[in-house]
């Protein structure tokens, strides 16, 4: 199952940290993303889950208010999620990631890069610079 709006990821991320009412999801998501999501873009999406298997509902108290929470598989579900975002976070940050000339150590940010005979390169720190210029004679 695919995951395609950022307000579905909310909704099971929400229910990660416990069972919740709809319009409790809603007012989270309001929070987090200063949009008020409606109904009709929450509700089926649990629905869904539900027949998934992801989420089980229940109904609360003499109103029978209904109350969401995620099931073994639909925590299996997230955790797979939130290991593809992290990846994808790695990923990025390694693309900017650059390694020091000289003791080739990465860099991250904040590194020091200095023009060395018409070449840009980038240290992690001005000693590296300076040592790394010297060696080059
Ligand atoms: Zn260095």
């Amino acid at each position: 199952m695919k995951v395609r709006n950022i307000n579905r990821l909310l909704i099971i991320f929400s229910l990660f940290e416990g069972k919740k009412h709809g319009y409790e999801i809603i007012k989270e998501i309001e929070e987090k993303t200063g949009k008020r999501p409606s109904a009709s873009q929450i509700y089926p999406f649990l629905e869904k889950m539900e027949e998934e298997g992801y989420i089980k509902m229940e109904e609360e108290g003499k109103r029978g208010k209904k109350v969401y929470s995620l099931t073994g598989e639909g925590e299996d579900f997230v955790e797979s999620k939130f290991k593809m975002f992290s990846d994808i976070v790695e990923s990025t940050i390694k693309k900017d990631l650059s390694v020091c000339a000289h003791c080739g150590c990465k860099v991250y940010e904040g590194g020091h890069s200095e023009e060395i005979d018409g070449e840009e390169l980038n240290f992690c720190c001005k000693h590296c610079a300076s040592t790394y210029q010297k060696s080059q004679g």
